[in-house]
C-alpha cells in the first residue's frame, strides 16, 4: 500500500505518507548540507586565523630579536 511512489505516479496526493517521509528526508538533508556548508568555511577561516596569529607571532619574535642584536 506504500509503494505508490516507487512507480514515479502517486496516488495518494499530498496525504501520502511516502511523499511527506521523503519531503522530511530532503529537508533534513538540506539542512545537514547547509550546516556542512557553515562548518567547513568556518574551520578555514579558524585554520587562517591561527596561521595568521603565527606570521604575527613570528613576525614579532624576528623584530624583538633584531631590536636586542641590533638596537643597542
Ligand atoms: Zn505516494
Amino acid at each position: 500500500m506504500n509503494t505508490c511512489c516507487d512507480y514515479g505516479k502517486c496516488t495518494q496526493g499530498r496525504d501520502c505518507p511516502i511523499r511527506k517521509q521523503r519531503a522530511q528526508e530532503a529537508n533534513e538533508a538540506f539542512i545537514n548540507g547547509v550546516w556542512g556548508k557553515v562548518a567547513d568555511p568556518y574551520d578555514e577561516v579558524t585554520e587562517t586565523f591561527k596561521a595568521l596569529i603565527a606570521v604575527i607571532a613570528v613576525t614579532a619574535a624576528l623584530t624583538l630579536i633584531s631590536f636586542f642584536i641590533w638596537g643597542k
